[in-house]
This record gives structure tokens, sequence and C-alpha cells, in this order.
């Protein structure tokens, strides 16, 4: 019927004189690591307000301190399962644990996080007429049969297996957002992230750069999982973000890819940390774990073409930007 698919009516109060120069963006999982660095530059801008929300889970305070007490700035301790009322104009919606170590831990929560989250945030743009955008995964590909992968591939995904709570999550997670789109009119967009690094990882959290560069400081040897020939793009974090903000202000609802095509193996990487972190130490083959792609790799040529996008940060140059941050959070200086 014409009445359900008829674009919802913005609140009137964000047309009122005062609210009218700024825009109201809500951050969902805001205090990890993607977030974290997408607060900083949406915050640059004085006509944003952002409000995080956030339930801790894998982020933290620490990512935002600097903003903590900001005018334009609000953090919600906020679980996403639960309905959330904010007046906002536009919605990143991240909340969801990103790295196996976590979204296996409670693969209950984390596909309640999801489903129930993005049912959530969805209500919430359609009441309030934001323009919703959601961090998709490159994990909706599964363990592609096609290489690289371009966003018209429906992937080759396990729906009973230890990943699925995430993959399969996030694919229902796209579903919800088309629907909405459809029967609601919201407007929405969907980012499929591949393989982000940068400041702020979590350490320890069984991602393959922040287990290489933390053994690398910690001079443990670095554990490579069998064969090691499996590949992985890599993409640094500012330029992660760039894409991000390109496809929210823009006009294309995605599915977007947003990742960097340079292709490593995890061996290749595992000598770079050396060479560049830590040349002493040794590098070592473990058992991988099930249900690990064999490659995997961004097409990236609708993010060229539509978002005028790609890439800027080089893997050898982005790694040495993370050692700081990493050596500070292990305590463990540089040497001179
Ligand atoms: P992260 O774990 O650092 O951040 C996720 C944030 O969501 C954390 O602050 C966490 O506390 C919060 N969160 C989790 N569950 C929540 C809930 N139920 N309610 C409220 N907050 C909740 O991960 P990240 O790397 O910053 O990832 C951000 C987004 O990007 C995620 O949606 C992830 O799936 C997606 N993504 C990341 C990568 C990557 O390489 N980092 C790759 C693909 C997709």
């Amino acid at each position: 019927n014409s009445a359900a698919k008829a674009p919802p009516t913005p609140s009137p109060l964000r047309f009122s004189k005062f609210f009218q120069s700024n825009m109201r963006i809500l951050i969902t999982g805001g205090a990890g690591f993607i977030g974290s660095h997408l607060v900083d530059r949406l915050m640059e801008n004085e006509k944003n307000e952002v409000i995080v929300a956030d339930n801790y889970f894998t982020g933290s305070k620490d990512n935002l301190k600097k903003w903590i007490g900001h005018p334009r700035f609000e953090l919600i301790r906020h679980d996403v399962t639960e309905p959330l009322l904010v007046e906002v104009d536009q919605i990143y919606h991240l909340a969801c644990p990103a790295s196996p170590i976590f979204y296996k831990y409670n693969p209950v929560k984390t596909i309640k996080t999801n489903v129930i989250g993005t049912l959530n945030m969805l209500g919430l743009a359609k009441r309030v007429g934001a323009r919703i955008l959601l961090t998709s995964t490159s994990e909706v590909y599964g363990d592609p049969l096609i290489h690289p992968q371009n966003e018209s591939y429906w992937g080759n995904v396990n729906p009973i297996g230890v990943r699925s709570c995430y993959d399969e999550g996030k694919r229902v997670a796209e579903t919800l957002m088309f629907d909405y789109h459809r029967q609601h009119g919201i407007e929405i967009r969907i980012a499929r992230i591949f393989n982000t690094y940068g400041p702020r990882m979590n350490i320890d959290d069984g991602r393959v750069v922040s287990n290489f560069i933390a053994q690398a400081i910690r001079n443990e040897p670095l554990t490579v999982q069998a064969p090691g020939t499996q590949t992985r793009s890599f993409c640094y974090v500012s330029d992660m973000v760039d894409g991000l903000i390109r496809l929210m202000e823009g006009e294309n609802t995605g599915p977007i890819n947003i990742g960097n095509p340079g292709e490593f193996t995890m061996i290749e990487l595992a000598e770079n940390v050396k060479e560049l972190i830590n040349p002493e130490v040794k590098i070592i083959s473990v058992e991988n774990t099930p249900d690990d792609p064999r490659q995997r790799k961004p097409d990236i040529t609708k993010a060229k073409e539509l978002l005028g996008w790609e890439p800027k940060i080089k893997l050898r140059d982005g790694l040495p930007l993370m050692e700081e941050d990493f050596r500070q959070r292990l305590g463990v200086p540089r040497k001179n």
C-alpha cells in the first residue's frame, strides 16, 4: 500500500532554527576501534554533534577520552539489543564485536546484536527520518569461490559453523536494511568492510595484524596459521573512515566494498612486521581454525566509480603507525 511506502517525515524539531545548522550523528559501537576513529573525524567538523551509544563489550571509553566533556559530544552506555530514542539525522551503525575471539565468546549475543540491534536502529531511523549506514563485512562472502569479490557475488557461507553468528548475522542485517528501504522508504547505506588495521585495535583479539604486532613488540615468535599462503587485504583505518563518510554522504545505497585490494599472504605479512618492528623475532607455523577463508580481496571498482574513493596508505606505511600505540598499551617502550 502507498502509505507504507511513503518516506518518513523528519521530526519538525530538527528543522527549527535552533537545530538547523547542526548535523546530529549517532554512532553505535563508537567506542570501538573503527568507531572511535570515525568519531575523531566527524568531530573535526564544527557543524557535527556526535552521540556514541556503546555497551563497552569490546570498546572502551579510553578511545574517546579526548571528547568526553566536549559540548558537541555525548556518550551513552547502551546495548543496541534494547531500543534507543534519540533525535538524529544520521546513524552509523557499527555496534558488533568484530574479531572472532569476541564474536564467538557469546554467539547468541552476537546474533542478537546483529539482528535485534539492527532492527532497533532501523526502527529509530524510521521514527526520526534518519539516514542509516550499516558496517557489514567481507565475511558475507564466506569462503569465496570467486576472486576478487565484487558486490554482486552472493557468497559461500556455512550457515551452521562457529563463524555463522557473525557472517549470517551480518547477512540478515543487510536483508533488514533493504527490507526497511523497500517497505518504509528508509535511506540506507551498506559498507562491506574488509580487514582494517590501525591504532586502537584490540590487543590479543586474535586478529592477525594485532597478533603479529603484539608478538613482535613482546619479542615472541610470530604465529602464522598453516599453511600461511592464505591471503588477506588490509586497509588502514583512516582510509576506511574516509570511505564510510563518502558512502554516507553520497547517493548510493550500496552494498559497496570498502577495503584495500593490496593482497598479502600471512607469511608475507609476518615478514613485513618482523622487518619493520622487530627483526630479531622468529616466525613459526601453527594450526588453523575451522572455516578460515583461504583468500579474500575486495574488488573496489564500485567504490572508485561511485564514491571516488580508494585507499591511500600502503601496508608498509600503516604498520609502523600502530607501533607507538601498541607499545604504550603493552607497556614496552622502544629500545634505543
Ligand atoms: P570493535 O569491536 O573495536 O568495535 C565494536 C564496538 O561495538 C565496540 O565498542 C563494542 O563495545 C560495541 N558493541 C558490541 N556489541 C554491542 C551491543 N550489543 N550494543 C552496543 N555496543 C556494542 O570492532 P571494529 O573493528 O571497530 O568494528 C566496527 C564494525 O565494523 C563492526 O560492525 C564490524 O562488524 C565491522 N567490521 C570491522 C572489520 C575490521 O577489520 N575491523 C571488518 C569487517 C567489518
